[in-house]
């Protein structure tokens, strides 16, 4: 019988997250008996720590078990505007503050509240793989503007100026990156934010989900403590996700002007109602107890990243880029283009890349295309130390096996195909 079900224009044209299919085929994979090395996975594999487990235990007990104010817990906002105070040295009250389920809820309910038809949102790429589709969905065009690995995969201010049209609404910034692990400096910042006050009418998403996943020193300055000015039209994100290894427990929050949090908080209200009650009063602990616990999560990915790095340095044909924060590496394999597997195939893309090292090394990477930005892979070094450890080793055995020089032919065609860009 033919389907009755009519799925709407935008939801058809809609992409699914490229991460959440990747995990799929894995966990389908492994389920059918297949011993696959992950290293997809753009969460942290420890567990959350104790004592904010605990906090959420005893919250429960107290009956933190009901709906919430739609903008979350006045405690849970009031702590989060004094971080935002202290650390950033922002005016921020708890009104400038909303939770939700999920960093990526926010990002939702934002563009949704503020994207009319044929409004751009300027894109750097590589990007995190869902704000493309989240700007279509709500009707927006996304400016994808090309960062590449010349310009240390960051937007610099001619790009951004060449990008801007009487149409844009939004920049997205996220710093660090995911795929990249790009940091911007506060120069940077402050030359962005040099361009922007020359547009008064684009507004700044400053997505900051891995702020204190930082290394070698180095620490993520926001775009809007470099230039408070901008703190009247910009959106900062942020949540417990990636710091505190609480991605199941759905808390992000965002900070920005009151009309904006105010439109976000109704439509929140006409969605989810509120995030969860238990996972507020776990982000409550998290945010206000000792921060021992983030230090030693990010000085764990930082040893992770270096062994994947020095085991990574044998593979033939890979351009390897030391990330600054978040927990990826994004590597070039313009090199391995054109090259043959064992099993005869041609390596034209990244993509096929990927494919080869899942059905051949059994390994599970995302390829650059997900990110805008070809030919690269991703590798999550947020996996075990044995998947790290492992799934490197198979990489490299993967390279070393590919015969053949790089045919040019197949990286034009690569280069040609990369992404939808639309701009840059
Ligand atoms: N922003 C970036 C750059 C991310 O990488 C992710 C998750 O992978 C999110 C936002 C969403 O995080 P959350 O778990 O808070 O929804």
């Amino acid at each position: 019988m033919q389907s009755l079900l009519k799925i709407s224009d935008r939801a058809a044209a809609m992409k699914p997250s490229a991460s959440i299919a990747a995990k799929k085929i894995v966990a389908d994979l492994q389920a059918a008996g297949h011993q696959i090395v992950d290293l997809t996975i753009g969460e942290p594999n420890i567990a959350t720590p104790a004592h904010i487990v605990d906090g959420a235990l005893a919250a429960m007990r107290a009956g933190a078990t009901h709906y919430t104010a739609s903008a979350g817990e006045p405690a849970l906002r009031r702590a989060i505007a004094a971080a935002i105070e202290q650390e950033k040295g922002l005016a921020c009250g708890p009104d400038n503050i909303v939770v939700g389920c999920g960093a990526k809820q926010l990002i939702y309910e934002a563009f949704a509240a503020t994207l009319n038809p044929g409004d751009e949102v300027i894109i750097p790429a590589p990007y995190w793989v869902s704000y493309p589709d989240i700007a279509f969905l709500h009707g927006g065009r996304p400016v994808i503007v090309r960062c590449g690995q010349d310009a240390g995969f960051k937007l610099t201010p001619a790009m951004l100026e060449a990008a801007i049209t009487p149409s844009t609404r939004w920049l997205v910034l996220n710093s660090p990156n995911n795929p990249t692990g790009a940091v911007y400096s506060r120069e940077e910042l402050g030359k962005i934010a040099e361009v922007l006050l020359r547009h008064p009418h684009v507004w700044v998403m400053t997505d900051e989900i891995y702020e204190h996943l930082c290394y070698d020193g180095a620490r993520a300055p926001s775009l809007v403590e470099v230039a408070p000015f901008l703190f009247e039209r910009a959106l900062v994100i942020n949540g417990t996700s990636k710091a505190y290894a609480m991605t199941g427990w759905r808390i992000g929050y965002a900070a920005g002007p009151r009309p904006l949090i105010d439109v976000i908080v109704k439509m929140i209200g006409q969605s989810t109602t509120c995030a969860s009650s238990v996972g507020q009063a776990a982000a409550l602990v998290a945010l206000t107890s000792d921060q021992a616990c983030v230090g030693e999560a990010a000085a764990m990915y930082r040893a992770r990243r270096d062994r994947m790095l020095a085991i990574l340095a044998d593979a033939p044909g890979l351009d390897l880029y030391t990330p600054s924060g978040a927990f990826y590496l994004y590597v070039g394999v313009s090199d391995l283009l054109g090259r043959m597997t064992p099993a005869g195939k041609l390596i034209e893309t990244d993509l096929d890349f990927s494919l080869y090292l899942l059905e051949e090394a059994k390994v599970a990477v995302l390829d650059g295309g997900a990110y805008g930005l070809s030919p690269f892979l991703r590798l999550s070094f947020a996996a075990s130390p044995a998947a790290v450890e492992a799934g490197s080793h198979a990489i490299v055995a993967a390279c070393k096996a590919l015969t053949g020089q790089p045919g040019l032919a197949a990286i034009t065609a690569q280069a040609a195909a990369s992404g939808d860009v639309i701009n840059g």
